[in-house]
């Protein structure tokens, strides 16, 4: 059968289009669908009143040697300018507090009592040795931590799990906490497989061949890191908004890629077993190779799948987000910072004012803030965005006065999350010639940086296919 293009990527998010430029900068023809009207999926901008909000209040993390950092370098004719992200912060009824990333911080963050301090430091210790030791059992942060902790304490833990793993303590693994946290570093593992990879080593024997190096530099890295604090990979917010992040990816798309939007593929064709195209309402492509980047838990509605792995999609777990953007007629001493902020009593929320990076992201004298909160869908949404409105009253006295504008987002900010039983898909479907990539193909990090993750995955595996 005669394709029409070397591959088709369904989805126009931030993972198709960093396949679309890498697979089109190792001379493939590639077509691009996206059902939206735009592309850009969950890594966009866009104007309300005067205020340019971004899907989400966004930190991109391990810029300066994670897989973003590698995909720019290599792929990306156009660069976005980034503006160090500042800092962490936790707010109570006092006002901020930096949030610790060292042990020797937490032994001063006040906002938890002194016995709750000490003994989450003694459980993180414990849980570093057991880890760098490869001892640690996949359980939840809750069943870790130690017994006698305050209702303060607990929540706080609680209010910060969602934005590392997208669930509760009690669904989120201890692993997670670790990786997801300046304390532990995943690209310590990563740079020592690239390292011994030059010889198409399997991954499995790599491990172990090289256990006892990699668990080495997993204790040396993590035990530097609690002691100095040496975090030295970098977050950034993208200056323009998040919209510059993904006109970089455009404009350094070269010429053979085409991008049609507002096409919903509908079902993914196979010929002699094998992926060979798509079909949208109105369309049939054909392609060498199909990639797929929308949710992976989805793909039984699009093609027939062995029973099997069809169990193990339904394993994937998602939340659900709340973003409040707010516009401000005036800025706020409150929001004198860079940098983001956690409320955790009586509810938690995650908030940015974005406006501090950019000025141009709101009309002069003005301020944006984005506050996200976790959401249960089985709830009424209209009464969760109340309570969400009503905590952001409670946390900012007074915000109520200033507001100009108000935005909401409902969004599925990772296509998986990390939870105990949690299954994540890796770049190959079962069916040949059939790919996948985005976040839920990848468990590593969060967001931007595991959407870099899983097309460097994507890239590896097509590799190894023989398919670049
Ligand atoms: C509130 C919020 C806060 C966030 N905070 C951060 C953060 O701080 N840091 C960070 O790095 N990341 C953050 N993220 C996550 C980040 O935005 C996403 O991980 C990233 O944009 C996901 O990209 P993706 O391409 O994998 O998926 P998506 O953006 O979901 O893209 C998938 C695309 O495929 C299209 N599609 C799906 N099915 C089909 C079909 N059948 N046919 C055609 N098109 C289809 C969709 O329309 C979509 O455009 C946040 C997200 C949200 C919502």
């Amino acid at each position: 059968m005669m394709s029409d293009y070397d591959v088709i990527i369904v989805g126009g998010g931030i993972s198709g289009l960093l396949s679309a430029l890498t697979l089109s900068r190792h001379g493939k023809s590639v077509l691009v669908l996206e059902k939206e009207r735009i592309v850009g999926g969950n890594c966009n901008s866009y104007m309300v009143d005067g205020f340019q909000v971004d899907t989400g209040p966004h930190a991109i993390t391990h810029l300066k040697e994670g897989p973003l950092r590698r995909l720019m370098d290599e792929y990306f004719t156009y660069m976005p300018v980034f503006v160090d992200y500042g800092h962490y912060y936790v707010r109570t009824e006092h006002g901020l507090t930096k949030i610790p990333s060292n042990l020797k911080e937490f032994a001063t963050f006040d906002v938890l009592p002194r016995k709750d301090r000490f003994l989450l430091s003694q459980t993180l210790t414990k849980a570093l040795t057991l880890k760098a030791f490869g001892m640690i059992e996949d359980k939840s942060v809750y069943d870790f931590l130690p017994k006698g902790l305050s209702k303060d304490a607990l929540d706080f833990v609680d209010a910060i799990a969602p934005f590392l793993s997208g669930k509760s303590m009690k669904e989120t693994s201890v692993n997670r906490v670790l990786y997801g946290s300046s304390f532990a570093r995943d690209s310590v593992s990563e740079n020592i497989f690239e390292e011994e990879r030059q010889d198409d080593t399997s991954y499995a024997s790599l491990i172990t061949d090289r256990i006892s190096k990699y668990q080495l530099m997993t204790i040396l890295s993590s035990f530097s890191r609690l002691a100095t604090n040496k975090v030295s990979y970098a977050q950034a917010y993208p200056r323009g908004g998040l919209k510059t992040l993904l006109n970089a990816v455009l404009f350094s798309m070269p010429g053979n890629v085409m991008i049609k939007t507002n096409e919903s593929v509908k079902k993914i064709l196979t010929s002699e077993e094998k992926a060979s195209g798509v079909a949208t309402e109105t369309d049939s492509y054909f392609a060498e190779n199909i990639i797929y980047s929308g949710f992976v838990k989805s793909l039984p509605s699009l093609i027939s799948l062995p029973s099997d792995y069809t169990e193990k999609l339904s394993r994937i777990d998602q939340t659900l987000s709340l973003t409040i953007w707010l516009g401000l007629s005036e800025k706020m001493k409150e929001f004198d910072y860079t940098g983001s902020e956690v409320w955790f009593k009586g509810g938690a929320y995650w908030a940015m004012p974005i406006s501090n990076y950019d000025p141009c992201i709101a009309p002069k004298g003005k301020q944006l803030v984005g506050f996200t909160f976790v959401i249960n869908e089985d709830r009424n949404i209209e009464d969760e965005k109340k309570k969400a409105f009503d905590l952001i009253i409670r946390a900012v006295p007074g915000i109520e006065n200033r507001i100009e504008m108000t935005h909401l987002q409902v969004t599925i900010p990772e296509k998986a999350a990390v939870t105990i039983n949690g299954f994540f898909a890796g770049p190959r479907s079962p069916i040949p010639n059939l790919y996948l990539v985005g976040t839920d193909t990848d468990n590593r990090s969060m967001g931007v940086t595991r959407a870099g993750y899983s097309v460097l995955e994507l890239l590896r595996a097509m590799k190894e296919d023989g398919k670049l």
